[in-house]
């Protein structure tokens, strides 16, 4: 995305490919990675679920410009807040796709809860490896040497 090759019809149309501009999902706008992911209603709403609205926006204010934007966002993000940020991104992405390809209409609350649903999955899985590593380490047998340099 911030290497501007994220497929948006805008993207598309830049690189001489015949279709159309409007957004897929509000028909009334220009399809960029910022209205897309960000500023189309549908996408204002997912953010405004879960409270990133008001920093996006601000943000929005002084860098449009994508991947500025996203810069800007993770640096001032908590840890929790930039997962749940990326997370949202991709869910709302896949809510294009879904009604561009399979023309199904999601609801802003199955993009938040898919959102919700694959980060508490990833959050999961990072404990289990965690846990298996500090089993693994504190199992007798298993003592960790040091590379043998000859
Ligand atoms: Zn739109």
């Amino acid at each position: 995305m911030c290497r501007g090759c994220f497929p948006t019809r805008a993207r598309l149309s830049s690189r001489g490919i015949h279709c159309r501009n409007d957004c897929v999902l509000c028909g009334t706008n220009y399809e960029d990675s910022i209205h897309v992911l960000l500023q189309c209603p549908g996408a204002m709403q997912a953010w405004r679920e879960v409270n990133l609205w008001d920093i996006i926006n601000r943000t929005l204010r002084r860098n449009y410009n994508m991947d500025a934007l996203i810069f800007s966002l993770l640096d001032q993000l908590p840890a929790a807040q930039k997962e749940m940020f990326v997370t949202i991104m991709w869910s709302l992405w896949k809510r294009r796709n879904l009604k561009l390809w399979q023309q199904k209409n999601e609801t802003c609350l199955q993009v938040v809860e898919r959102a919700r649903h694959l980060l508490d999955d990833w959050r999961t899985s990072q404990e289990v490896i965690s846990h298996k590593a500090t089993d693994i380490l504190a199992q007798p047998n298993n003592v960790i040497h040091d590379p043998v340099i000859e």
